[in-house]
């Protein structure tokens, strides 16, 4: 029995239930909405409460909620939802950048020239949010975040992905990678994480179904990873129709074992203006249960292999947990 850290306390992995794996609750601009009157906070929680709700009611036990610094975590609030919802709500330890980390980490850590040899403070507060746990709340992180964007492995994108490889190696938290497959970044993270001794069976790339390349994921999916088709929803930059298409084919070449299905969705985002949000109308907590999996079983997909990606994938790469 491999416990697992949630934002009410630890269970035990094989609770898990059907786990979507990469499902913000807020995406927030912390400085911008501490200075702009747009959040109510009771009215958002109570929303999170009720969303969350009808995703346990539709049959889910778990979601996987990947917001570290950089999209606004802040983990009081999220206990605060989670003790109101029967769902386990995991939370995540990193940062999130396609460019330069925030400046909070620019004068401190290892500066070439000046003080090389400084311990970098990433590394410590990634692994005491695993292990001792996020200040002001009493939740653990139970998986590590970084990202990486069409702009590449720029100097602190690596810095980033170069701690939670280190963090991940001490604790055992698995990882979980913003990808951006159109640019084939799934294979530069793969070269900074195999030279830092990551074993790719407990990193996901995430949003792998924004590509409809299968070539490209089935060469990431051979090196071992585990591929996000965590997007579902996000129809402006890709149809439902492709989406399905390409989870199908990866599905038909037999690597239903290595694949997790999300949305990337949240209840609230405050990145798009909320006029533009209606675009994207399937972009909810219920769009995979409501249209994807019937998508799905249309074209061939058994629902043994949508419990593989649902629930048995997501309980190996929560089980898979020793330091190395
Ligand atoms: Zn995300």
């Amino acid at each position: 029995m491999t416990q697992v850290q949630t934002a009410r306390g630890p269970i035990d992995a094989a609770d898990l239930g059907r786990t979507l794996m990469h499902e913000h609750i807020f995406v927030l601009t912390a400085d911008v909405q501490q200075n702009h009157d747009e959040w109510d906070e009771q009215a958002r929680i109570d929303d999170a409460v009720s969303k969350l709700t009808a995703l346990k009611e539709a049959g889910y036990g778990s979601i996987v909620d990947p917001t570290v610094i950089g999209l606004g975590r802040y983990i009081p609030r999220i206990e605060k939802i989670a003790a109101q919802v029967d769902l386990n709500i995991i939370v995540a330890t990193g940062v999130y950048t396609y460019d330069t980390a925030p400046f909070y980490f620019k004068y401190r850590g290892p500066i070439p020239g000046i003080a090389p040899d400084l311990p970098d403070p990433m590394l410590g507060m990634f692994i005491r949010d695993i292990t001792e746990g996020i200040p002001g709340t009493n939740v653990k992180a139970a998986f590590l975040k970084c990202a990486i964007d069409h702009q590449g492995m720029t100097t602190d994108v690596e810095r980033i992905m170069r701690n939670v490889a280190r963090a991940h190696r001490q604790t055992g938290a698995p990882i979980t990678v913003h990808t951006h497959p159109g640019s084939k970044q799934g294979l530069e993270a793969h070269r900074v994480l195999s030279a830092e001794g990551v074993d790719p069976g407990r990193v996901v790339l995430g949003h792998s179904g924004d590509s409809q390349d299968a070539d490209h994921l089935s060469e990431l999916a051979d090196l071992g990873y585990i591929l996000g088709f965590d997007r579902f929803g996000i129809d402006v930059e890709a149809s439902v129709e492709d989406r399905v298409k390409v989870a199908v084919e990866l599905v038909r070449r037999g690597y239903a074992d290595r694949m997790v299905l999300s949305h990337d969705a949240a209840c609230y985002i405050d990145w798009i203006e909320p006029m533009l949000l209606p675009a994207n109308p399937n972009w909810h907590y219920l769009h995979i249960e409501n249209d994807v999996l019937p998508a799905f079983r249309e074209q061939g997909v058994t629902d043994e292999q949508i419990d593989q990606m649902l629930v048995t994938n997501p309980r190996r790469y929560f089980e898979n947990v020793g330091a190395y």
